[in-house]
């Protein structure tokens, strides 16, 4: 069987930086699993359908194809019908519209049987939501990484400045917030730690911190 870590919690709490790291230390592959979501997003805004439309955005499931690649140093890059989305699902704006599909039941089942795949096949970190509750409720380990609001607000920023955008601090932390949100109290799939995650709060700790603790986790059960 594959060993699998699911890493869930909020956005910026350090999910992605901490999974790559840990990936490449560990030997597993990083799989992104908000990157889907964005991707249909995406496509939602690009066919002008209001993302809140629940059957607006299920007519268009059919018609969209994802696929996940991994470049030679394990970077991974959407596909959508066959396109590269690189940074076009990084914006603000394809942030809010994957946190208003992410909520559309249909969008979630048509990406559980993606996730669950590549995780059957090879050893994985999986970053997301859901992913210790709903997508890998078996997995080897599970963590919550949280940090708080200014914390996570403030590397969010960073991170869209170093790729060429110039939103506001303050309008940053407001989305961030109103992602969170929307993702902990929606019905379907909320972001909330499974009963058997372990917290770690990253507001103190520096990456290499992190990435430490979990290895250490991972490491005792991966002996067993
Ligand atoms: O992790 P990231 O910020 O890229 O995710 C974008 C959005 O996709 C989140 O705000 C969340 O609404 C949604 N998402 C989700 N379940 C996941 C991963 C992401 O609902 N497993």
């Amino acid at each position: 069987m594959s060993f699998q870590i699911a890493l869930d919690g909020p956005s910026g709490a350090g999910k992605s930086t901490v999974a790559k790291a840990l990936a490449a230390k560990m030997n597993l592959i990083y799989v992104d699993t908000g990157a889907l979501y964005r991707a249909i997003g995406l496509y939602t805004q690009r066919k002008g359908v209001d993302p809140r439309n629940a059957v607006g955005v299920e007519n268009l499931l059919p018609e969209i194809s994802l696929e996940l690649r991994y470049d030679a140093d394990g970077t991974q890059q959407v596909y959508l019908n066959g396109e590269a989305t690189g940074n076009q699902i990084r914006t603000p704006e394809i942030s809010m519209y994957a946190s208003a599909v992410s909520a559309i039941p249909a969008v979630r089942a048509f990406l559980l049987d993606t996730q669950r795949r590549i995780a059957e096949k090879n050893d994985v970190v999986m970053d997301g939501r859901d992913i210790g509750t709903v997508i890998l409720p078996n997995a080897n380990v599970k963590i919550f990484l949280t940090a708080n609001d200014e914390c996570r607000a403030k590397r969010r920023w960073l991170e869209l400045k170093e790729k060429g955008m110039e939103p506001s601090y303050e309008s940053v932390l407001e989305d961030m917030r109103r992602r969170d949100h929307n993702d902990s109290t929606r019905t379907i799939a909320p972001a909330v730690a499974a009963p058997d995650a372990v917290l770690l709060d990253s507001s103190d700790l520096t990456i290499d911190e992190c990435v430490a603790k979990i290895e250490t986790i991972a490491l005792s059960k991966r002996k067993k």
